[in-house]
């Protein structure tokens, strides 16, 4: 990789490392309480194929709503443009898992990355696969090129146990016809897929098809149509970040995706993807140190998508 990004990642790990972190774990999932607070790791994969990574980037963690994103990529790949007569693709401005909406909007999710979204989302899967927690992992492990990557039993087994609010929200949905299966089966797929995990390094080699127009890295293999690919990627910039996409597309200025296990991945179109992890969270569920330390790569490189 050049010298030049290298200096910039470094130089604002480091600078973002110094901080004091002001934010906080996620403990409505009690499995994620038990995550070391002090992690903190990036890793950068450039579309010609080099890479680098700094800090803890090789360590597996909680990707949770980040694999919204590919979920979403499967069953729009399913369901092609159909898809959006079940789910908006406006910003919600709530909390990620807000009921508010639904109730105005008819049980039509806002967009597919607040957890009523990406709840239809689980709900399209399993009608349209056999077997969605399989054929799901099947799926990412493809187009990441990846085939260790699993599932978290334990995070899922703990979201499982206190998942009380996406309950709410599915029955809530299928209470307007919007759920096609029981609320039960989807919320177990929901579940476990957001129990992914990764480290910084797979994740932003993981997302490279993204930044790739649609085709895998390695081989160019098509995973979705260019239009398709856009689409996804505004979808990141606009409601990636619960009700602070607005101030992430305004400080870094990319199209990203953030979870409450503290990883942000975010994509410099025909260029780049970035993937951070530090699971202090601020007071919008966001990475605190991820959100500064994107903030600087992207102001140093000069480079974002404005
Ligand atoms: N599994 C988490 C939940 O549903 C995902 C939330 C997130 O990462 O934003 O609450």
């Amino acid at each position: 990789m050049n010298s030049n990004y290298k200096n910039i990642i470094e130089n604002a790990y480091n600078k973002a490392k110094s901080l004091k972190d002001k934010g906080q774990l996620a403990t409505y999932i009690p499995e994620l309480a038990n995550v070391d607070p002090s992690m903190f790791g990036v890793h950068m994969t450039k579309v010609d194929g080099s890479n680098f990574g700094i800090g803890n980037y090789l360590i597996k963690f909680s990707i949770q709503s980040i694999a919204k994103v590919l979920s979403l990529t499967m069953a729009y790949s399913i369901l092609g443009e159909k898809l959006w007569k079940r789910i908006d693709v406006e910003p919600s401005g709530t909390k990620f898992d807000s009921l508010l909406l639904l109730e105005t909007y008819n049980g039509i999710p806002r967009n597919p990355f607040v957890n009523s979204g990406a709840i239809v989302i689980c709900d399209v899967l399993v009608s349209h696969l056999d077997n969605a927690k399989e054929e799901f992992l099947e799926f990412v492990r493809d187009l990441s090129g990846l085939p260790e990557l699993t599932y978290s039993d334990k995070i899922a087994d703990s979201e499982k146990a206190y998942g009380y609010r996406n309950s709410a929200l599915c029955n809530f949905i299928k209470s307007f016809g919007n759920i096609k299966n029981e609320p039960a089966e989807v919320l177990d797929f929901y579940f476990d897929m957001c129990s992914l995990e990764m480290n910084c390094q797979q994740l932003s080699y993981t997302f490279t098809f993204l930044a790739n127009g649609g085709r895998k890295l390695v081989d160019g293999k098509k995973i979705i149509s260019k239009s398709k690919c856009k689409r996804i990627n505004a979808l990141m910039l606009t409601c990636g970040f619960y009700d602070e996409s607005g101030e992430f597309a305004f400080k870094v200025g990319l199209p990203g995706k953030s979870g409450v296990g503290g990883g942000i991945v975010a994509l410099y179109p025909n260029n780049y993807t970035i993937a951070v992890w530090s699971p202090l969270l601020n007071p919008k569920g966001n990475s605190y140190k991820g959100m500064k330390l994107l903030e600087d790569v992207t102001t140093y490189s000069e480079l974002s998508i404005f």
